[in-house]
């Protein structure tokens, strides 16, 4: 089922549906107001209509209207205009709180003059709405007579619990394959089915998304891997077969290997219960949970043979050629707390342990993994790597030689006429 850029919209008002202005943020109503009685149309969008409708709490209120940046500036004071190729308002509150208003745009078409590309290509409400990924995603509020306003079916799909892209999915797909993620997540996190058409369209697309920015790739994982909704979201991706898109041999290789795939959703549900619990995930935890079941992998398979782990997978992370471009530190960081995280589990195994790796800068995050894997929850407090081995193997004798050898090895260093080159090479690593 198409939708064209020509019908009538759809018009709710406020007696047919749930939204009630106490649920709207008090800064956001002021916005809203303040543009609607100078004249202007003005409207709360996008998540914020789609949260409210669904009974949850918007992340943040955006507001569309159809007056123009210029406009907009003066009559707010706490006004920033920002962006360059489309200029979006920022109205600043107390606490950091930005709203966001945007004035009515348009996708811009092929037969623009390539002038035009480069400045606002305003447009109409109906024009607003149809530029919009999908249906649930177009709905208004018009704080004029406190309606809703449908152009692309929305309404509908949301009584369905479907997400259908606005428009032709192959054409919308081709302008912008993020679309494709974009309908993963909120048809995942929503626990809503996709629309067949716009479903169909992302098997015969989904090569796409590769061609997407790298560091925008890795912006949109941002926003999924810490949702606590992580587990639906990687599970829908990999039926699509996207993990094998955006994370190259790696995602491949996890999509296709069943134990990877059931090892990493099970961790993931570890991860969004803390991510849900305000347990403050890191970044670099999050990440290394997504990339754990396949380092444990390419350990199995080649570690006993290489002489340097770590090298072996920062090789392997080069080769594995992934579109989504991960900071340097961050896969870095990724790396070093797998390694340990791996000695660790190692140690477990055979009562072992190169105690010099609680030295190291991510022996914290690494036994926070640990502790989500052994327990499933963040242990706060002691050191739950060192209770879990000291529990299994008592009289840690190994513990207790390594720290003597150490002392040896220090002092013969400090005597030695190496000395600074020793300490510089540990430094160094
Ligand atoms: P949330 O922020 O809760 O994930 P949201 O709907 O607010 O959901 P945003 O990414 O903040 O999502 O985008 C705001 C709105 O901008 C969306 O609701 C949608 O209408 C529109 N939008 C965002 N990205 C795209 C895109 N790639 N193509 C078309 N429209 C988009
Ligand atoms: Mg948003």
């Amino acid at each position: 089922m198409m939708k064209t850029g020509t019908s009538e919209p759809h018009i709710l008002p406020r007696s047919a549906h749930p939204i009630s202005r106490k649920d709207i943020d008090p800064d956001a109503l002021k916005v809203l107001y303040r543009l609607h009685r100078s004249g202007f149309k003005a409207y709360l969008v996008g998540g914020a209509v789609r949260d409210l409708l669904l009974g949850k709490k918007p992340k943040d209120f955006d507001v569309a209207t159809d007056a123009r940046p210029g406009q907009i500036k003066k009559l707010f004071a706490n006004c920033f205009l920002i962006g360059r190729r489309f200029r979006l308002a920022h109205i600043r509150f107390k606490g950091g709180k930005i709203i966001e208003v945007a004035t009515f745009r348009r996708e811009p078409h092929e037969l623009d003059e390539p002038e035009a590309d480069k400045n606002n290509t305003f447009g109409t409400p109906m024009e607003d709405a149809f530029r919009r990924d999908i249906t649930i995603n177009a709905l208004f509020y018009d704080i004029g007579n406190f309606s809703i306003i449908d152009y692309v079916g929305g309404l509908e799909d949301i009584r369905q619990r479907r997400v259908c892209i606005v428009g032709d999915p192959s054409v919308r797909y081709t302008e912008d394959p993020v679309r494709m993620w974009r309908v993963i997540r909120y048809a995942s996190r929503q626990n809503f089915s996709i629309e067949e058409e716009t479903a169909r369209a992302i098997e015969i697309h989904r090569e796409l998304l590769a061609t997407s920015s790298g560091s925008r790739l890795f912006e949109e994982l941002n926003k999924d891997i810490l949702s606590g909704f992580s587990t639906p979201f990687f599970r829908m991706m990999a039926s699509y077969h996207m993990l094998g898109v955006i994370l190259g041999g790696i995602g491949k290789k996890v999509e296709q290997t069943h134990g990877m795939m059931t090892a990493l959703l099970r961790l993931l549900e570890t991860l969004d219960a803390a991510s849900r619990k305000g347990d403050g995930v890191s970044q670099n935890i999050a990440y290394s949970i997504l990339f754990w079941p396949w380092v444990q992998g390419i350990l199995r398979e080649k570690g006993s043979l290489a002489g340097d782990r770590m090298k072996l997978l920062a090789d392997e992370f080069m080769a594995a050629s992934m579109p989504i471009i991960l900071p340097k530190v961050l896969r870095t960081n990724v790396i070093h707390t797998l390694y340990i995280l791996d000695r660790m589990m190692n140690g477990m195994r055979t009562g072992r342990m190169k105690w010099m790796l609680t030295k190291r800068a991510h022996y914290p995050d690494a036994a926070v993994l640990f502790s989500l894997l052994e327990y499933g929850h963040i242990n706060q407090g002691q050191d739950p790597f060192l209770h879990a081995f000291r529990m299994k193997y008592p009289d840690h004798a190994g513990e207790r030689k390594e720290k003597v050898q150490r002392k040896r090895r220090r002092r013969y260093r400090k005597s030695s006429k190496h000395q600074v080159e020793a300490s510089g090479r540990e430094a160094a690593r």
